[in-house]
C-alpha cells in the first residue's frame, strides 16, 4: 500500500479516537451527576420543611403570647367582679370574660395544631436525612468507581495523543494539510473504506476508473462526487 495512503488511514483512526474521548469521560461523569443532583433535591426539600417549622414556632410564640395576656384580663375580672354594683355592669363584665375564655381557648387550640405541624415536620426532616446519608454514600461510591474509570481514560487518550505526534511528525507537509482540508468539513469521515465499489462517506457509487485505483492502492485516490480520500476495504471491517 501506499505509505501516504497507509499514514493517513492511521491518522485518520487516532482523530476518531481522540474525538471519541470527550463523549465517553461525559458518559462516565453523568452517574454522578445525577446522584449529586438527587442528594441537592433531597436537602432543598429539608430546608422548605425547616422553614416551615421557623413559620409554625413564630406563629406558635405569638398565641402564647396572647395566651398570657388574656389570662391575666381573667384575673383582672375576678378582683373586678367584688368592685360592679349593678346588673347592667355584671352583665357586661360577664359577657367580656366569656369572649376573653373563648379567645383562651382558640388559642390553645392554635398551639395544639401547630405543635401537631411542627412534629410532622420534624418527622419528615428526619426521612429526609436518612434518604440524603445514603445519596451521599451512594454518590461517593459512584466517585470512586468513575475517578479509575476516567483515570484510564486519561492514560489513554495521553497514549494516542502521543500516538498521533509520532505519526504527525514522520508526515509530509503537503499530504497533512491536504488531510486537514478535508477532515475541516467531513470530520471524522475524512478518509472513508470503499465498500461495494461505493464510498462510505457519501455512499455515492464510484466509477470503474476510480475503483481501480481504490484497488491498487498505489496512489491517494479522492471520491470523484465528495472528495473524501478513500482506501480499500479490508478484511476486518467485513466481519
Ligand atoms: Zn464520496
Amino acid at each position: 500500500m501506499n505509505k501516504y495512503l497507509e499514514q493517513l488511514i492511521e491518522l485518520s483512526n487516532l482523530d476518531k479516537e481522540i474525538d471519541d474521548f470527550a463523549p465517553r469521560i461525559a458518559k462516565v461523569e453523568k452517574a454522578l451527576k445525577l446522584s449529586l443532583d438527587k442528594e441537592k433535591e433531597l436537602k432543598s426539600q429539608t430546608e422548605v420543611f425547616q422553614a416551615d417549622i421557623a413559620d409554625a414556632k413564630l406563629k406558635k410564640a405569638k398565641n402564647e403570647a396572647h395566651l398570657a395576656e388574656l389570662s391575666a384580663k381573667l384575673k383582672d375580672f375576678t378582683k373586678k367582679s367584688a368592685l360592679v354594683k349593678t346588673a347592667k355592669e355584671i352583665k357586661a363584665l360577664q359577657l367580656e370574660e366569656e369572649i376573653a375564655k373563648e379567645q383562651c381557648d382558640f388559642a390553645n387550640e392554635e398551639i395544639a395544631r401547630l405543635e401537631k405541624i411542627i412534629e410532622l415536620k420534624q418527622n419528615s426532616i428526619s426521612a429526609l436525612q436518612e434518604k440524603i446519608a445514603q445519596a451521599a454514600a451512594e454518590a461517593e461510591k459512584i466517585k470512586e468507581t468513575i475517578d479509575s474509570q476516567i483515570q484510564a481514560i486519561e492514560e489513554e487518550r495521553k497514549n494516542v495523543y502521543k500516538a498521533k505526534d509520532e505519526l504527525v511528525s514522520d508526515m509530509s507537509h503537503k499530504i497533512l494539510t491536504f488531510y486537514q482540508k478535508i477532515r475541516k468539513w467531513a470530520g471524522n469521515s475524512t478518509v472513508v473504506p470503499v465498500k461495494k465499489q461505493a464510498c462510505y462517506g457519501c455512499f455515492m457509487r464510484i466509477n470503474d476508473k476510480t475503483y481501480a485505483s481504490v484497488l491498487k492502492q498505489d496512489d491517494i485516490v479522492t471520491c470523484p462526487h465528495c472528495g473524501r480520500i478513500l482506501y480499500k476495504e479490508i478484511e476486518e471491517e467485513k466481519a
